[in-house]
């Protein structure tokens, strides 16, 4: 009897101990979805470079369901002859076709470079949760540059949107594509 209440008293220590300490366990967690973002816009990066390696505009996209992807796509209106074939589009293909369901509430689509309007409008037809991107993309930028589609108060449906993360990279990749075209053709 002594040993249980003793065992009690160190659990209630413990948990009371743990009180006192939420606001580091709170950064603690937001450090965490931080690396888990980072690490899924990693992939992106993956995908906006082998778009780069075809020709195409560097830009990346993979669509998170429950921790697992479902999705992939890169850039490639080039190559399919496709004006909609941009990174978060063929994502979303995908990933409507991997959960059999054409709305994808619950998922998360990580992107180099902010969507443009056609991409941001088919986030919020899917239903998508959180869109979460590298770099603003400030000439044709639909969820925060020129337009906010994705959150707009007019909406039935609005997207959680993180900013910023791995953004030097995605930048650079896009500087390093524009710039090298450039030199190319002057
Ligand atoms: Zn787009």
């Amino acid at each position: 009897m002594a040993a249980g209440c003793a065992a009690w008293a160190v659990w209630l220590t413990i948990n009371l101990m743990e009180d006192p300490r939420g606001p580091a366990g709170e950064s603690r967690l937001r450090d965490e979805s931080y690396s888990h973002d980072e690490s899924y816009l990693r992939m992106a990066l993956d995908l906006a470079r082998e778009a780069e390696q075809t020709g195409e505009v560097p830009i990346g996209a993979v669509v998170v369901y429950q921790d697992r992807v479902v999705g992939r796509g890169r850039n490639s209106p080039v190559a399919t002859s496709d004006p909609t074939a941009h990174a978060e589009i063929l994502a979303l293909r995908e990933a409507g076709a991997a959960l059999g369901n054409y709305r994808l509430e619950g998922a998360t689509l990580y992107v180099t470079i902010e969507p443009c309007v056609m991409c941001a409008g088919a986030l919020v037809a899917a239903r998508v949760s959180r869109l979460v991107f590298g770099a603003r993309d400030l000439r044709f930028g639909g969820v925060r540059s020129k337009f906010r589609v994705a959150d707009a108060e007019v909406l039935n449906h609005r997207v959680e949107i993180v900013e910023g993360v791995l953004g030097a990279e995605c930048t650079a990749l896009m500087q390093d594509f524009f710039g090298g075209r450039r030199k190319n053709s002057g």
